[in-house]
């Protein structure tokens, strides 16, 4: 309990939970300390976790981050949850995120941003631990969790973890199950861990890995023991570096920290090789039609009848102004201009101009990267973000595109339904981490763990 309430104490300026949950906590706790005491010792046993709130927990409040979801307790776990504490993990709250994680900063949230422990060498301006995982990335870095789950559509688990110098993983699509977790564009959506270090993500991600027949894209796959990948040894790997990644307007920094990250793998036995993926200039507007495409689909459901927030109604009103009223009120702005590009581009007389074209890019995306596997190389290595964290409210008031320049490193990785993961590269000249990732192929989390460990 006093650890529960330092951690609760920490937490508060940060912004990082949305919501605690002690009752639970101590519970768990000792049923882990009971499962230890009777010779049982599961890999998470006791360890102290953060849920995103976009996961569905269990009698504890799960709104996404939204104010359509207002109250909304689950009457179930997600199946990755439900995974964790069977492997005795113990929940300490809810983590802050981009309302239905739609964002780059956190900053979309119903409750407000989160904030990043990290500051500015010699300031003292607030910044942003990135998003839409940002309470999970804030949280892991401060310390007021051991570990935190996180979701990646476009970036949010690897962004997040890059602005606040920890590990994120984004698994392979289909690899942990996604039933439960709300959906924002079920294609791209995958779960995964955010932690301090390679070696915790190959434990959390070994617990929440694996088949479910209740998500129907959820792989019949095995699931390897990915801390055994943390062999150390990296003689032979083919490393490929694409040079479509060197983008315009790129900090120095950042190019410096990616050329000393290849020169250590280099050091290290492995093989460093230029490579083209060409395509991936289309990847950001491909990814802007397709993401807000699933997401108008799946707000749907949001109407005001079923469940979270209902509009008072006037006299006279009737079931067209429930929905609308409810889902104006509901919905914050951003999910709201994703709604309407969704719907524009999947209504009839532009489906094939945008939604079809969009998804004809992908495919390219993905045969770009099909043939540099098959070309031989094992791991794909560029920077995580453009820049290093911003200021809050710095990005939030421009132009949203300026956001979504943001992910042009990370959304490739999501439309080609591969692994990446987002390691600390070291600090910029204001002290602020950076992160480099390194992209595996289908279902080679473990290989992956191996490079970046
Ligand atoms: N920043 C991206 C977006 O806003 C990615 C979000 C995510 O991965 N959930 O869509």
């Amino acid at each position: 309990a006093e650890a529960f309430n330092a951690a609760a104490a920490a937490s508060a300026p940060l912004n990082a939970y949305c919501a605690l949950t002690p009752e639970k906590a101590l519970e768990m706790a000792d049923a882990a300390d009971a499962r230890l005491a009777a010779g049982d010792a599961p890999a998470l046993c006791g360890i102290p976790l953060g849920i995103k709130d976009l996961f569905c927990t269990l009698g504890v409040q799960s709104q996404a981050a939204s104010g359509i979801l207002e109250n909304f307790i689950p009457p179930y776990e997600s199946t990755v949850t439900t995974k964790l504490w069977e492997q005795g993990a113990v929940m300490l709250g809810k983590l802050n995120m981009d309302e239905f994680a739609m964002g780059s900063s956190n900053e979309t949230s119903v409750y407000g941003p989160a904030i990043s422990p990290w500051r500015r060498a010699g300031a003292n301006t607030a910044l942003t631990p990135g998003g839409s995982s940002g309470g999970s990335a804030a949280a892991v870095s401060a310390s007021i969790c051991m570990a935190a789950t996180g979701t990646d559509t476009g970036g949010s688990i690897r962004q997040p973890a890059a602005f606040t110098g920890i590990v994120g993983l984004k698994p392979t699509y289909g690899r942990c199950s996604r039933w439960g977790v709300v959906a924002f564009a079920s294609s791209l959506d995958q779960a995964g861990p955010m932690t301090k270090t390679v070696r915790d993500a190959a434990i959390m991600l070994g617990a929440m890995a694996g088949h479910d027949p209740k998500d129907s894209t959820s792989a019949d796959m095995p699931v390897p023991d990915f801390e055994a990948a943390l062999t150390g040894d990296i003689r032979g790997k083919r490393i490929g570096i694409p040079r479509e990644y060197r983008v315009e307007g790129m900090s120095e920094e950042i190019d410096r920290l990616w050329r000393e990250g290849a020169e250590k793998l280099r050091d290290a036995g492995a093989e460093i090789v230029d490579i083209s993926l060409p395509h991936t200039k289309y990847a950001l507007p491909a990814y802007y039609i397709i993401a807000p495409a699933e997401a108008s689909s799946n707000l749907a459901r949001y109407d005001g009848v079923r469940y979270g927030h209902r509009a008072k109604l006037a006299p006279g009103d009737g079931i067209l102004d429930l929905y609308e009223k409810s889902r104006a009120e509901g919905f914050g702005r951003e999910v709201q201009r994703r709604v309407m590009i969704g719907a524009y581009v999947l209504s009839s007389g532009f489906y094939d101009a945008y939604y079809l074209k969009a998804q004809k890019v992908r495919t390219l995306i993905k045969r770009d990267f099909e043939t540099v596997f098959a070309d031989g190389v094992d791991a794909i290595l560029t920077p995580a973000t453009p820049s290093a964290a911003f200021g809050i409210g710095e990005m939030a008031d421009a132009d949203p595109v300026q956001m979504y320049l943001n992910d042009v490193f990370t959304v490739t990785v999501n439309l080609a339904g591969l692994p990446g993961i987002s390691v600390p590269a070291g600090l910029d000249s204001a002290g602020l981490p950076l992160g480099l990732q390194l992209i595996g192929k289908p279902w080679g989390e473990a290989e992956l763990i191996t490079v970046a460990g």
